[in-house]
């Protein structure tokens, strides 16, 4: 086979996956390990589409060290649809919510939230533009809230959580799209988990849930019955047709995790990836990291050169070099690079030697 001309993708998400899972579903496209057909076109109720889920789930299980109280979900939606399901399910005694707002996609939860409940910011870094992760501690927490929000990884803005917040006995919930399996969690210390799919691990179209058993089952009549998370743990997220391909894949970007070592390799190689670049920024005379460094997220760095047009000319000259979606989000401009697990280091090397470049002839 001719090697793929593939440009380095920095996108946010959907983002690179692993050129060895796509060869391999490619080769497996038609007729997916003998059976005939492939796996776009198999039921989900056959015995092949069994056994993809059933590994993806306990491959999942592994490489995250999740407890046997918690149940695995791979649903659809998005992380959006989370933003609503978490409180239609986790609002179940008081009512009440306390949420982090560290950047637009936890504002965009509390906002869902309160829809449902009796919901407060307990801390909020928006007034300085998202570029620190507020401190808050147990004290700042309702004593009676049903569960606590926060967005783990800040993907628009660049930030993370460098500790799990300590609730106590509240139950803590946790935005990982875009930082799962790139670093060890304790699960345990988490009500719920989820991640849409698309930036580290799979195509869009699954959500991962990971929640804690007892916290389901408390749901209102009234919540359809797609949105109850207990009818997709009972039922092994087998309710309804779930989106297979994409449940496939990551299955096999699961199965690679585990090959190359789990989850501490994956951080290890992404840590590496990252101070290489932020030392490359901090060093720079042009090229500004707008984030506290203490929060600064392993998988979105977030740049400016400070003058709109020359970070234009920068994503616009990448993009002819092979280096595609470097252009920061759309609300706060700049520049930003995203290195999930499957951008490999060729590309941030590929990526600082334009920079040291494009620094040289704009001085
Ligand atoms: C991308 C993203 C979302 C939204 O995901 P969709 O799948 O597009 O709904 C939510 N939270 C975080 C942290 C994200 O990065």
């Amino acid at each position: 086979m001719t090697k793929p001309n593939r440009v380095f993708n920095f996108s946010a998400g959907p983002s690179m996956l692993p050129l060895s899972v796509i060869e391999d579903a490619a080769a497996n496209l038609a007729d997916y390990k003998g059976c005939g057909q492939s796996v776009m076109e198999m039921s989900h109720r056959s015995k092949e589409f069994g056994k993809i889920i059933e590994d993806a789930e306990a491959n999942l299980r592994e490489i995250m060290n999740i407890p046997d109280n918690y149940k695995v979900m791979f649903l659809q939606g998005g992380g959006t649809l989370q933003f609503a399901m978490v409180p239609l399910n986790l609002l179940r005694a008081s009512k009440k919510a306390d949420y982090v707002v560290t950047g637009s996609w936890a504002k965009k939860a509390y906002q869902e939230a309160c829809k449902y409940g009796d919901i407060r910011v307990i801390a909020s870094s928006e007034e300085d533009t998202y570029t620190y992760i507020p401190k808050f501690s147990k004290d700042d927490i309702r004593p009676d809230a049903d569960y606590v929000y926060v967005c783990y990884n800040n993907t628009i803005y660049g930030t993370h959580f460098n500790e799990v917040p300590d609730t106590g006995d509240i139950p803590l919930v946790a935005d990982m799209s875009s930082c799962i399996l790139s670093e060890e969690i304790d699960v345990s210390k988490f009500g719920l988990i989820f991640a849409g799919a698309q930036k580290n691990v799979a195509p869009a179209g699954v959500t991962i849930v990971i929640a804690r058993e007892d916290l389901l089952g408390f749901a209102d009549k009234k919540v359809p019955t797609y949105l109850d998370y207990k009818i997709h743990a009972d039922k092994d997220s087998m309710y309804n047709t779930p989106p297979c391909f994409p449940i496939y894949i990551a299955g096999e970007v699961f199965k690679l995790i585990k090959e190359m070592g789990g989850v501490p390799a994956m951080h290890a190689a992404d840590v590496a990836k990252a101070e290489k670049l932020y030392n490359y920024i901090d060093s720079s005379a042009l090229f500004k990291g707008p984030v506290a460094k203490e929060d600064r997220s392993l998988m979105n760095v977030v740049f400016v050169t400070g003058d709109a047009e020359l970070d234009k000319k920068f994503v616009a000259q990448a993009k002819e070099e092979g280096m595609v979606n470097l252009n920061g989000h759309r609300t706060v401009g700049g520049m930003r690079a995203s290195i999930y697990n499957a951008m490999p280091m060729e590309g941030v090397d590929k990526l600082i030697a334009f920079m040291k470049k494009f620094e040289e002839e704009n001085k």
